[in-house]
């Protein structure tokens, strides 16, 4: 017989009425009507009470949620190594109306993504991709190409992608799917169309690039290479999914960072929290 331990002597009430509710065939049906399995991103958690934890997880289908793992703190069964930061996990829950709190039954870890968090660097910036993809998408706004993105991201950390690269890269794509694409199109000032020759200077306060007759480059309206403008311009586009499918160089990068620097910032009004520990 197997030993008694925490698990067996300390089921929450909740789920023991839930168990007894399943014996009835509606309270069955009701049950298998609202649980709900997907793929999901573990993005924060909180002790709640006593032996509870509050997940907010980021799902492909239902996009930003939050919900209580009953007994989450203790469950070794039901959330065996899956309640993790970055996890991504197949995820059983409780459907609720729009702003409720979801009842976690149980989850599968896929990946841990242990990379992201064995060193500063990387941990730093999967919270940094947590915490934008925090900002662009509120509770509930499905997205399912920033899920892929957020997955893709963390997969190509965890494999030890340059994080320049990964972090540019990763900046473009969600603010793009945000709906905050960068104008590259033509200059912003006297429109006329930017043929991909010579540079540009980009202006935040427009969310576009100008031509050098209409603007300067400085600090504040940095400019950018044509190679630096296409680059920006792939990223931008939804057909390219994985950082490792495009090559970068290091002016590319030291071009196009601080350009997205001044874009979030005028964007999102302020510097995002996480961003003090990159570099
Ligand atoms: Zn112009």
């Amino acid at each position: 017989m197997r030993p008694l331990n925490n698990e067996d002597v300390e089921v929450p009430k909740s789920i023991l009425n839930r168990q007894l509710n399943l014996l009835s065939y509606e309270g069955l049906q009701n049950y298998l009507m609202n649980s709900h399995i997907s793929p999901a991103i573990i993005m924060r958690i909180n002790e709640f009470g006593e032996s509870d934890l509050l997940v907010t997880f980021f799902t492909s289908d239902r996009g930003r949620l939050k919900g209580v793992a009953k007994g989450g703190r203790k469950s070794q069964k039901r959330f065996a190594n899956c309640l993790d930061l970055f996890c991504l996990t197949s995820l059983e829950y409780e459907l609720k109306r729009k702003g409720d709190l979801h009842f976690l039954h149980s989850c599968k870890l896929i990946n841990g993504f242990p990379g992201l968090r064995s060193d500063f660097s990387s941990l730093s910036m999967a919270s940094y991709m947590i915490e934008l993809s925090e900002i662009l998408f509120p509770l509930g706004v499905v997205d399912k190409k920033m899920f892929e993105l957020l997955e893709h991201s963390f997969y190509a950390l965890n494999h030890g992608a340059r994080n320049d690269a990964l972090r540019i890269f990763f900046e473009a794509k969600a603010m793009s799917l945000g709906g905050y694409r960068i104008d590259l199109n033509k200059c912003c000032i006297c429109g006329r169309d930017y043929a991909g020759e010579g540079r540009a200077v980009f202006r935040p306060s427009k969310g576009s690039i100008c031509c050098l007759k209409c603007g300067e480059e400085s600090a504040t309206s940095p400019g950018l290479s044509p190679e630096s403008i296409e680059m920006l311009g792939l990223m931008q586009s939804g057909q390219w999914g994985t950082v490792e499918e495009l090559s970068f160089s290091n002016e590319m990068i030291q071009d196009i960072k601080p350009v997205l620097k001044l874009h979030m910032e005028y964007r999102i009004g302020r510097r995002l929290k996480t961003a003090e520990y990159l570099e």
